[in-house]
């Protein structure tokens, strides 16, 4: 049948075959990397370092006139990135960064179309493009593989965060913030706005006002105790002034940091920032836009908040009540091995289905599915999270007891040793791979390091080590070899003993919309009450203004502002992957090998035919690959095959590939000819590949179905 392929013989030649292929690596540094950081008249060069788990140069100026912090990062990787951010803590929920971030992309001194964000995901061929609203800082990502394009990016990016039309025309805040709309006095007024309508959005899903609801209340004191994305009933609270004054005081260059990252010439990034950035003076006191730390509180407090919902799903015994317990887990930044380690109990507790905590919440019939991710790093101090959705009233105590429970024991009788072989495999294959799919690379280098560079400015912290893993990987290994329990007293102090706890409960609420919607025309009838009738000709010639310079086309000279890529900046070469071609089994077999800079890691596609599958039996074929990995083989149950993937591999999955075949001289080739293929595809470190192959092959021949 189909998998005679990989029996006898092939697997040790294919084995060969693949271990040749993976000893292709890189020996010299290159030289975008080797080349010392440029030094430019206006910066001074604070430090430079190499990044060796990831050969980067990473050189660290600051713009001496305008206080802004830059990082430059010198990468063979032509997907260039550029970023800027802002530290944007706020004191209330009107929404205010997320409105800012929305505004900036508007229009802006030199590029005068409407909205030339819209214009650039249009005409360029940028790899990135987006804004990032986080509860402490915003953030505007750009990246391109062509050079000529990501400087257009990056000009367009610093002229809108700088000199945004937003600042002087308050019809952009009309717009994307919010506005009175009303077209006939004797209507009611209306709120309408770009963030406002968003928002309403996202308030009117529960599962964002559990998320919300549980960062506040474990965060009672600081920032993160506001929505920066702005709460639909306090947005109109604010004002054009408190608008421009926010963009005024944090989105000055001496607020920012800066980053560059790939293969582009290092001492253009300088130039080019000089040029946006030397009008700017640094204030003499900097705006203090330091995020506070939260005190760890030694009490476990209960939150109980109502969702809107259906008359059905509010009655009394409906499952549809949600519970989330929420940790704050350091006041402190943790030492570089106990991040390490933590991330590691995180994968151990909620990382697959088979990990404790995540097996026993979803196993447990209290509820149609686990919420909260565990583990979350992205804020200035860590937190842990979970719960459970679709839960009855009835329920919610024993969802409680049965994750603190889970959590106690899993404390006292520890991980069993092939659970932390996988875990600690996983995450340092994660690390090792750095394989981000169709997100740029250095994207996620600059949003890795951005949590240290914002929190620790003060304090000299290393930003580039917030990249950096192998000491702390080899000493959080010598630790565990030497026999001593790293994780169950981690575990115990962080989570078990950890008193600054919140529970939170979402309750179903039938009349909650409309209550919203009450306070809401209420507000909205005051307002109008207290117009004079001028006021509200006022609304109405705005109104009308707004409208009509929506609907109106920009002009061919605004439009003309917007820089394009032609065709002369184009490669005009296709980039060829270098493949090998060879057998195995006697010439039965085509082995394709592309020797390619994979950072020591062998990626496998095993490639079985189906053309013999009789076509009763076709409609069978996607149960049969997803259970594959699921059953387990004769000499290995279904958990202790899944960890020894983990441990051994960076994954193993099966598919099914259908294609047309290829006529005469690359045509299209006959309507019947179809090629159907069963694929085993699979990675893992140069000395595991064996391992690897010998999973497969134990999954393809031997699973127990
Ligand atoms: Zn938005």
């Amino acid at each position: 049948g189909a998998h005679s392929l990989l029996a006898g013989r092939g697997t040790p030649a294919i084995r060969r075959a693949l271990l040749h292929a993976s000893a292709a690596t890189l020996d010299a540094l290159p030289p975008v990397v080797s080349a010392e950081p440029p030094s430019h008249p206006s910066f001074e060069l604070l430090s430079v370092e190499m990044v060796e788990e990831y050969t980067m140069k990473v050189a660290r100026y600051r713009h001496i006139k305008s206080g802004a912090e830059v990082i430059s990062a010198q990468a063979d990787d032509e997907n260039k990135v550029f970023g800027i951010a802002f530290r944007t803590p706020v004191s209330d929920s009107t929404g205010v960064p997320h409105i800012l971030e929305h505004s900036v992309l508007c229009g802006s001194d030199k590029y005068t179309s409407k909205e030339p964000f819209t214009e650039l995901l249009k005409g360029s061929l940028q790899t990135f493009l987006n804004a990032f609203t986080y509860p402490d800082r915003t953030c505007y990502p750009v990246a391109s593989l062509n050079t000529k394009d990501f400087y257009n990016l990056v000009n367009v990016y610093l002229d809108a965060v700088l000199s945004p039309r937003a600042k002087r025309d308050p019809a952009v805040f009309a717009q994307e913030g919010w506005h009175y709309e009303l077209e006939d006095p004797s209507e009611p007024l209306t709120y309408k706005g770009v963030v406002f309508n968003e928002m309403k959005g996202v308030y009117s899903s529960p599962e964002s006002l559990l998320y919300r609801a549980s960062q506040q209340s474990t965060f009672p004191d600081t920032t993160y105790a506001s929505d920066s994305g702005g709460d639909p009933a306090v947005i109109p609270d604010l004002t054009f002034e408190q608008f421009t004054a926010f963009h005024d005081a944090y989105y000055h260059p001496s607020n920012s940091r800066i980053f560059f990252y790939g293969d582009d010439d290092p001492a253009s990034r300088l130039a080019l920032l000089d040029e946006y950035l030397s009008p700017f003076t640094a204030p003499e006191a900097p705006v203090p836009s330091k995020i506070e730390t939260q005190r760890l509180i030694s009490e476990t407090r209960r939150v109980v908040e109502r969702f809107p919902a259906s008359p059905e799903e509010a009655k009394e015994d409906a499952p549809s009540r949600m519970l989330m317990l929420n940790w704050l887990l350091n006041e402190e930044p943790l030492e570089p091995v106990d991040e390490l380690a933590l991330t590691v109990l995180d994968e151990l507790l909620m990382g697959t289905r088979t990990s404790v905590l995540y097996k026993a919440m979803a196993e447990s019939g209290l509820g149609s599915a686990v919420v909260g991710g565990g583990l979350s790093d992205e804020l200035k101090q860590a937190t842990f999270s979970v719960g459970l959705k679709g839960v009855k009233a009835d329920d919610l105590p024993k969802a409680e007891m049965l994750a603190i429970e889970t959590l106690t024991k899993a404390a006292q009788s520890g991980f069993e040793a092939d659970a932390i072989e996988a875990a600690v495999n996983t995450l340092e294959f994660q690390l090792r791979e750095m394989n981000t799919g169709g997100f740029p690379k250095g994207l996620a280098f600059m949003l890795s390091m951005l949590p240290r560079w914002i929190y620790r400015d003060e304090e000299g912290a290393n930003v580039a080590d917030a990249l950096r893993f192998e000491a702390p990987l080899s000493e959080l290994k010598r630790r565990l070899s030497s026999g001593e329990k790293v994780f169950e007293p981690l575990l115990k102090k962080l989570l078990v003993d950890n008193q600054h706890r919140t529970v939170v409960e979402m309750r179903p609420d039938a009349g909650l919309a409309e209550e919203w919607a009450a306070a809401e025309r209420k507000r909205l009838e005051d307002a109008k009450a207290a117009m004079a009738e001028e006021d509200i000709q006022q609304v109405i010639t705005s109104t009308a203004e707004l409208k009509r310079a929506q609907l109106a086309e920009d002009s061919p000279e605004a439009l003309a502002t917007i820089p394009r890529v032609g065709l002369a900046d184009l490669e005009r070469k296709v980039k060829q992957v270098p493949t090998e071609h060879s057998t195995l089994a006697d010439g039965a077999v085509p082995l394709l090998a592309h020797p390619l800079p994979c950072a020591g890691v062998v990626y496998a596609d095993v490639v079985l035919d189906l053309q013999r599958i009789p076509l009763s039996e076709l409609p069978l074929l996607n149960l049969y690959t997803s259970l594959l990995t699921q059953t387990g083989t004769s000499e290995l149950d279904a958990t202790t095959l899944q960890r020894r993937i983990g441990a051994r591999t960076g994954g193993i999955q099966f598919s099914t590939m259908l294609e047309q075949a290829i006529g005469d001289k690359g045509s299209v080739g006959p309507a019947d000819a179809v090629i159907h293929k069963l694929v085993a595809r699979g990675k893992a470190v140069g000395d595991r590949t064996g391992d690897m192959l010998d999973l497969m092959h134990a999954m393809l021949t031997d699973a127990k179905l």
